[in-house]
């Protein structure tokens, strides 16, 4: 009788505030969980993946 999935014990279950921004680099709308900085680039998902400097071990 327990099989609801638990998730809300820390409060992660709070909606999360979306910022609509556009893309520096390609133009589309995207969204970001974060508050854009005035004056530096926004990506959206795929131009930040380009964007993100690499992953080095
Ligand atoms: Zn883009």
């Amino acid at each position: 009788m327990d099989d609801r999935p638990r998730r809300s014990d820390r409060g992660f279950d709070r909606p999360r505030e979306m910022h609509t921004v556009k893309c520096s680099d390609c133009g589309a709308e995207a969204q970001v969980p974060f508050k854009p900085t005035e004056g530096r680039p926004v990506y959206c998902k795929e131009c930040y993946q380009k964007h993100r400097p690499p992953r080095r071990f």
